[in-house]
C-alpha cells in the first residue's frame, strides 16, 4: 500500500470495469455508507432536515405514545432502540417527554455511522450502540423507533424492456456512472398485473429493508414491545422510480459523486407490513404523520409551548405546519405501527 485509500468513485469504477456492471443496490449501499461516515448531513448548514431537527414537539409526542403504550402494557423493565438516530435529537426529546411519566429505560442505538455515534453520545449519554439487533438484550420488551431510515436502505429496481423485465445496473465509462438494463429476465417475479407496463416503466423492491424488518420483528415477538416507523412512502407494488438525490437541500443526480449525496426511495410500506404479519405483529396503520401528530395532540402542544414563551408564538406555529402541513410533511410521511401480541393497541390508530 503506498498513498491514501482511493476515493469511492474511483473504487467503484474500478469494481464494476474490473467484475462488470453492478446491481443499484450495491452501488446505493456503498454511497450511502461512504456519506454518512464521513458527515453530519442533517440541518441547515447539511444536506436535509428531519422532523426531529425541526421541533422538539416531533420527539416529544413520540416518547408519549412510547410511554402510554408501555403503561397500558403494565409498565415492564422495556428498552428503547432508535435505529438510524441521526443527531440523537428525536431519542432526547422522546426520552426527555418519558421520564415525566416514569419510563427511563435503557437506550440501544443502530447505527454504522461514527461521525453520528459521536453526535448521539453527546446528546444521549448512556445509549450503547450496535450494528444491527445482534447484542441488544434479548430480555425485557423493546420500544422501537426509526424515523427516516428505511428510506436510506439500499433498494433494486427493475425497470421493463422491449425483451421483458430486467434488473437495473449500473455501469461505468472512464468515472461516469449510469444505469442500464441486466441481461437476464425477472419477467417471473412482476406481479401479474404489472406485467405489461410500458418500457422504461420501473419497479423497486427493499431487501435490505424487509430484512431489518424481519430481523425487528423476530425480537418484538419473542421479546414484546412495539415499533413505529416513520418515512415517506406508498403502498406497492407500484410503477415509479422514486430513487432520488440530495445535496445542499436541493436534488443532484443520484449517478453523479456517489458518497457525496443522501441517496433515498420511497419506503414501501405494504412489503414492510407483509413482512411483519408474516412473523407474527399486529399491524396498524400507515396512517399520515398529519393525522397521526394530530391525534397526538400536536396543536395542544403548540399552543402550550406559545403560552411558555410568546415570543416564539409564530415560529412554533411554522414548525408546527412543516410537521403536519398537506404540502409540506403531512401527508407524504406515514407512520406505521406494529405491536407484539397481547399487547394494547397504540393510541393513534383509531
Ligand atoms: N432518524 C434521524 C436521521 C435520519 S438519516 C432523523 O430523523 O433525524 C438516516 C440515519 O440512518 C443516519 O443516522 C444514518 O447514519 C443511519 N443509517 C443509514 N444506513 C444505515 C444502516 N444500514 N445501518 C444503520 N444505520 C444506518
Amino acid at each position: 500500500m503506498t498513498n491514501s485509500e482511493p476515493l469511492l468513485p474511483e473504487r467503484l469504477a474500478r469494481a464494476i470495469t474490473m467484475a462488470g456492471p453492478i446491481p443499484l443496490s450495491q452501488f446505493m449501499g456503498a454511497a450511502n455508507a461512504h456519506y454518512y461516515a464521513t458527515r453530519d448531513p442533517l440541518g441547515a448548514r447539511g444536506d436535509f432536515t428531519t422532523a426531529p431537527e425541526i421541533s422538539q414537539m416531533f420527539g416529544e409526542l413520540i416518547g408519549l405514545w412510547l410511554a402510554d403504550l408501555w403503561d397500558r402494557a403494565g409498565r415492564p423493565s422495556a428498552r428503547y432502540v432508535e435505529l438510524g438516530p441521526g443527531r440523537g435529537t428525536l431519542a432526547a426529546d422522546a426520552l426527555r417527554a418519558m421520564a415525566k411519566t416514569g419510563l427511563k429505560p435503557p437506550v440501544d442505538f443502530i447505527e454504522t455511522s461514527p461521525t453520528l455515534r459521536a453526535a448521539q453520545a453527546e446528546r444521549v449519554p448512556g445509549a450503547e450502540w450496535h450494528l444491527g439487533f445482534t447484542g441488544i438484550a434479548e430480555e425485557g420488551p423493546l420500544l422501537i423507533v426509526a424515523n427516516e431510515f428505511f428510506d436510506a436502505l439500499p433498494i433494486r429496481q427493475l425497470v421493463a424492456t422491449e425483451d421483458g423485465w430486467r434488473e437495473r445496473l449500473v455501469a461505468c465509462q472512464d468515472i461516469l456512472f449510469l444505469p442500464i438494463a441486466g441481461d437476464r429476465s425477472f419477467d417471473m417475479i412482476i406481479p401479474p398485473d404489472l406485467r405489461g407496463a410500458a418500457p422504461g416503466s420501473i419497479l423497486e423492491t427493499s431487501p435490505a429493508g424487509v430484512a431489518v424488518l424481519r430481523g425487528l420483528a423476530t425480537r418484538l415477538t419473542a421479546q414484546g414491545g412495539a415499533a413505529l416507523i416513520i418515512d415517506y412512502g406508498y403502498e406497492g407494488p407500484a410503477i415509479g422510480d422514486t430513487l432520488q438525490a440530495v445535496r445542499g437541500h436541493a436534488y443532484a443526480n443520484p449517478f453523479e459523486e456517489p458518497g457525496e449525496a443522501d441517496l433515498t426511495a420511497h419506503v414501501d410500506f405494504a412489503t414492510l407490513k407483509e413482512a411483519a404479519e408474516a412473523e407474527g405483529l399486529i399491524v396498524h396503520g400507515p396512517v399520515t404523520q398529519g393525522a397521526f401528530l394530530k391525534t397526538l395532540g400536536i396543536e395542544a402542544r403548540t399552543e402550550a409551548l406559545a403560552k411558555a414563551s410568546p415570543n416564539r408564538a409564530e415560529s412554533l406555529a411554522i414548525d408546527r405546519d412543516r410537521l403536519i402541513g398537506e404540502e409540506a410533511m403531512g401527508e407524504l410521511f406515514k407512520v406505521l405501527a406494529l405491536t407484539a401480541p397481547g399487547w394494547p393497541i397504540p393510541a393513534g390508530f383509531a
